[in-house]
């Protein structure tokens, strides 16, 4: 099989009938084999019986329905956990992604080898707020994985098999999706700039916390998979560095204090100089770093997936 469509979906029952006939046009137009993965993520609305009658007529959709609304990050997780197709697409399922794009992205993924593909809304059609806030993350983003994209977040992305069955997208992590890609090891992340829609029908399904969120997200991607499996690389150095500056500050202190006794000068008491206060919070501080260090290097230690590498090949069975 060519191509599998992932959609994630909460309550988008007017967009999906329209969705599903464009991707249908798009994929016998170029003679591609295909499936559609719609994973209604707990919707309220009729999102589900559409989705049944759509796979009824058509087999090539399918669906997955779960019990509850867990996000997007979960219905992208169990949709790429069910592909079958060679290319990965990821699409949003409110029209705003144009599925004329399809055959670009599946090109750069099969001819220029490109292990995923993100797109790029480059003129795009949402709230200011959103757009201004967006260019910050996107640039830091950037900055912290390396990763040259301008748009990390576009829902619309292409991916060879073998990338989504390596990546664990959860919590929110959707987000970050060519930086989960990066850390296990897949470097050739392109980009191609798509068509943007206004939402047609309904409204965004992400509130204000989404800022929030993305930007702890950021953090915590960043630093697990920096540091997740050697946590004391990250707390002991900075604790050493504290540490030591509260160190040399106490010695600097008590130094001070010995000569002016053994010069016989009247010193001031060393409670009263600033570096007291100074090697004080800072040796309590770098200490607590390095117990943070250590308890998080028992925790990674006792982890499941201590020793789970991503394996591209081998020479034995
Ligand atoms: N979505 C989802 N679960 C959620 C929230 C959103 O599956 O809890 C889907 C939504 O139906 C849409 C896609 O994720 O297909 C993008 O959401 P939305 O269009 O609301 O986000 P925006 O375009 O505002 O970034
Ligand atoms: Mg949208």
């Amino acid at each position: 099989m060519d191509i599998s469509v992932v959609i994630p979906l909460f309550n988008e029952e007017e967009s999906l009938p329209e969705l599903a006939a464009w991707i249908e046009k798009v994929m016998v137009e170029n003679n591609f084999t295909y499936e559609v993965i719609m994973i209604d993520d707990g919707s309220n609305d009729n999102s589900w019986d559409v989705i049944e009658k759509l796979s009824q007529r058509n087999p090539n959709i399918k669906g997955i329905k779960f019990r509850r609304n867990y996000g997007k990050s979960a219905a992208l997780f169990s949709g790429f956990d069910a592909v079958q197709g060679d290319v990965v697409i990821s699409m949003d399922a409110d029209l705003q992604d144009s599925p004329d794009e399809i055959p670009g992205l599946y090109r750069m993924i099969t001819e220029e080898k490109y292990d995923m593909v993100s797109g790029w809304k480059k003129k795009r059609y949402d709230p200011f707020i959103k757009k201004i806030t967006s260019k910050f993350f996107n640039r830091t983003a950037r900055a912290v994985s390396g990763i040259k994209l301008h748009d990390f977040n576009c829902g619309l992305k292409s991916y060879r098999k073998t990338v989504v069955k390596s990546i664990e997208v959860y919590g929110e992590m959707h987000r970050y999706i060519p930086i989960l890609a990066k850390y296990a090891g897949f470097v050739r992340i392109g980009e191609m700039v798509v068509q943007h829609q206004a939402r047609k029908y309904g409204k965004t399904k992400f509130g204000i916390e989404r800022f929030i969120n993305g930007f702890l997200d950021l953090l915590s991607v960043t630093f697990i998979s920096k540091f997740s499996k050697r946590p004391m690389h990250f707390f002991g150095l900075i604790g050493t560095i504290i540490f030591s500056l509260g160190l040399i500050a106490a010695v600097a202190v008590g130094a001070n204090k010995l000569v002016a006794i053994s010069q016989h000068i009247s010193a001031p008491k060393v409670t009263e100089s600033p570096y007291f206060y100074i090697a004080l919070i800072a040796m309590v501080i770098g200490t607590q770093l390095f117990l943070t260090g250590f308890i998080a290097e028992l925790v990674s230690r006792s982890s499941s997936e201590r020793n789970s590498y991503k394996i591209e090949k081998k020479t034995f069975e």
